[in-house]
C-alpha cells in the first residue's frame, strides 16, 4: 500500500521534475560561468570562509603564473581577506623567465576571499625600454649639443678670424649631428607607427634609383662606385617610402665603412614568393660578436668611428622595422677585414 495518494504522487512527481529542470538550468549557469572564468587572461583563485582556496582558474594554477613563492604569497592574502582586509602585493621574480606580478586579496561580501594574479611582466619590459630609449636619446643629442656649447663659448673668446672659422665649421658639424639624429628619430617613429598600412606593387628598379640618389653625394665624396647588378629586378609588394629609407641606409653603411675608391654592389634576386635586396660592401667588415646586436637602436661596433662618420646607430633599427612591417627579414654576413653583405627579403608582387 502506498504512503500518498494519487493526486499527491502526481504532485510529487512534477515538483521532481521541476527541480531537475532547475538543476540543469543550474548546471548550466555553473558550466557557462565556468567557461568565462577560464577564459579571464588574470589568475583567480577563490577561497572559502577560512582563506583555504577552493577554485583556480588556469592561470593561477601551478605551471601558470604560479609556482611554490606565488603560491605562498597568495594564501597569505587570501587570508587576510577572509578575515577582511583587502591587500595588494608586487612580485619580481628574476626567473629565468624574470616575471613581474601583482597580487590582490579582495575580501567578498558573503564571506571568504578572491585573490587577483596578474601578469605585469610585458608591460615592464616595454617601460624598461622606454626608460632605456629616452636616456639613450638624451646622451645622444646631449653630445653634440654640448660641444656646440663649449665651441660657442670658445668663439666668443676668440677674436682670430682663423680661429674663429675653425670653430664655425665645427659647429656647423655638431648641428648636422644632432639634426641626422631628430631625422632618424623621426623616420624610425614614423615607420613604428606606419606599421603595414601601404601595400602596394612596388618597382624595386625605382626603390634602388632613389636610394642611389640619396646616397650620390657621400659615395662620390670618397670615390666610391655603386653598381646595380641587376638592371630589371622583379617589382615587390609594400610600402616604396619605406623600402627608399631601408635600402638607403644599407648604401649610406655601405659606404661609410668602406674605404676611398671602394666598390659597393646592389643585386636583387625574385625566389619562392619574395624578393631579395642585396646590398655588398668591400669595407671594414664587422667582428662576429657585434653580428647579433648590429640592429638594436644606438649600438655601434667602433663608436668613435660611427661619430667621425656622422653615424646616427639608427640607421638598421630602422632597416629591420622596414623588414619587419613588410613580414620579411634583414640578414647580414661579414668578416673583419673584408667586408659585410645585408640582404633585405621583402615579399613578391602577385602580379
Ligand atoms: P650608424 O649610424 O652608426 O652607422 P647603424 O644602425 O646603421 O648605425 O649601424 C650600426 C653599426 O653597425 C655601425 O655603427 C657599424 O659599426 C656597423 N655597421 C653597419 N653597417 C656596416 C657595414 N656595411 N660595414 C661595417 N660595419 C657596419
Amino acid at each position: 500500500m502506498s504512503l500518498f495518494g494519487r493526486r499527491e504522487r502526481d504532485d510529487l512527481r512534477s515538483e521532481l521534475a521541476i527541480s531537475r529542470a532547475q538543476l540543469r538550468v543550474c548546471e548550466q549557469d555553473a558550466r557557462r560561468l565556468r567557461a568565462v572564468l577560464d577564459a579571464v587572461p588574470v589568475g583567480l583563485v577563490l577561497s572559502d570562509l577560512d582563506g583555504k582556496p577552493v577554485l583556480r582558474t588556469p592561470p593561477a594554477r601551478q605551471g601558470g603564473h604560479v609556482d611554490h613563492l606565488v603560491e605562498d604569497a597568495v594564501e597569505q592574502l587570501l587570508v587576510a581577506a577572509a578575515a577582511g582586509t583587502r591587500g595588494e602585493r608586487r612580485l619580481d621574480l628574476v626567473g629565468p623567465p624574470a616575471r613581474v606580478l601583482l597580487l590582490k586579496g579582495i575580501p567578498l561580501a558573503d564571506g571568504g576571499a578572491l585573490a587577483v594574479i596578474e601578469d605585469l611582466s610585458e608591460r615592464a619590459r616595454l617601460d624598461a625600454v622606454r626608460t632605456d630609449f629616452v636616456a639613450n636619446i638624451s646622451h645622444e643629442l646631449k653630445t653634440p649639443i654640448g660641444a656646440l656649447a663649449v665651441l660657442a663659448e670658445t668663439v666668443a673668446d676668440h677674436d682670430d678670424v682663423d680661429v674663429m672659422r675653425g670653430l664655425a665649421e665645427r659647429m656647423v658639424e655638431e648641428a648636422h649631428r644632432a639634426s641626422s639624429t631628430i631625422d632618424d628619430l623621426l623616420e624610425l617613429s614614423r615607420i613604428e607607427l606606419g606599421g603595414r598600412a601601404v601595400r602596394e606593387v612596388v618597382d624595386v628598379g625605382m626603390v634602388i634609383s632613389e636610394a642611389i640618389h640619396r646616397t650620390a653625394l657621400a659615395a662620390e665624396r670618397q670615390d666610391i662606385h655603386i653598381t646595380v647588378a641587376d638592371p630589371h629586378p622583379p617589382k615587390a609588394m609594400g610600402d616604396s617610402r619605406q623600402l627608399v629609407s631601408a635600402v638607403a641606409n644599407l648604401l649610406d653603411n655601405a659606404v661609410k665603412y668602406s674605404d676611398t675608391g671602394s666598390e659597393v654592389t646592389v643585386s636583387v634576386v625574385g625566389t619562392d614568393g619574395w624578393v631579395d635586396i642585396t646590398v655588398a660592401d668591400r669595407g671594414i667588415g664587422i667582428p662576429t660578436r657585434d653580428l647579433d646586436r648590429i640592429f638594436e637602436r644606438f649600438y655601434r661596433v667602433d663608436r668613435a668611428r660611427s661619430r667621425e662618420t656622422g653615424g646616427t646607430g639608427l640607421g638598421l633599427a630602422i632597416v629591420r622595422h622596414v623588414a619587419n612591417n613588410h613580414g620579411g627579414v634583414v640578414r647580414v654576413q661579414s668578416r673583419e677585414g673584408e667586408g659585410s653583405v645585408f640582404t633585405l627579403r621583402i615579399p613578391a608582387s602577385e602580379d
